[in-house]
């Protein structure tokens, strides 16, 4: 996706890369760079990146740092009333959003890896609908 935007692209492993072959052929067919040295340090002004430091002393200037962060929930409510995650983290989710402890439903990023509003929205109005429609069955 980043190839997109730009040619300019250089992947900090920080540490040894373990890519295998096939990929690095690919990222060399692309000039994707691949620098494995240690980052040490994150320069900025006001937020906006300058610099990345390395543990070898030397100092490259980014425009734009992403990050592969490891998704985490931000509340841990459904852990502990019994949902069960998945194994990137997410809670899992059967048909109609429904979680495995019965009454609990999950929508939106918390349970979907494609997050983006619109996800969110589609995802929440289903699981909104579906409790709705079976607390009024329950009362019925
Ligand atoms: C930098 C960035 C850029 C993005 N750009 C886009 C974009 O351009 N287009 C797009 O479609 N999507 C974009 N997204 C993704 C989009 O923002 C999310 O997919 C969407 O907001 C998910 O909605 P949600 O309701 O599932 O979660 P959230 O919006 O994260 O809402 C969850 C809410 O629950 C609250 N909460 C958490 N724990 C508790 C607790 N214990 N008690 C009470 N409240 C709690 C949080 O404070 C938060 O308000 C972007 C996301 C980020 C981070």
């Amino acid at each position: 996706m980043v190839n997109n935007l730009t040619k300019n692209i250089t992947i900090l492993t920080n540490g040894k890369a373990d890519f295998t072959t096939e990929q690095f052929e690919k990222l060399n067919k692309h000039n994707i760079k691949i620098i494995e040295t240690q980052i040490s340090e994150i320069e900025h002004k006001d937020g906006k990146l300058k610099n990345l430091i390395f543990k070898d002393g030397n100092k490259i200037a980014f425009d734009v740092a992403y990050g592969a962060i490891p998704f985490t929930q931000h509340s841990d409510i459904p852990v502990s009333l019994g949902c069960e995650l998945t194994e990137q983290g997410y809670l899992k989710i059967v048909l109609f959003k429904k979680t495995n402890v019965p009454n609990i439903y999950a929508c939106g990023d918390n349970s979907i890896m494609m997050r983006s509003v619109a996800n969110a929205v589609s995802s929440g109005n289903t699981a909104g609908a579906v409790a709705n429609g079976e607390l009024v069955q329950e009362q019925f």
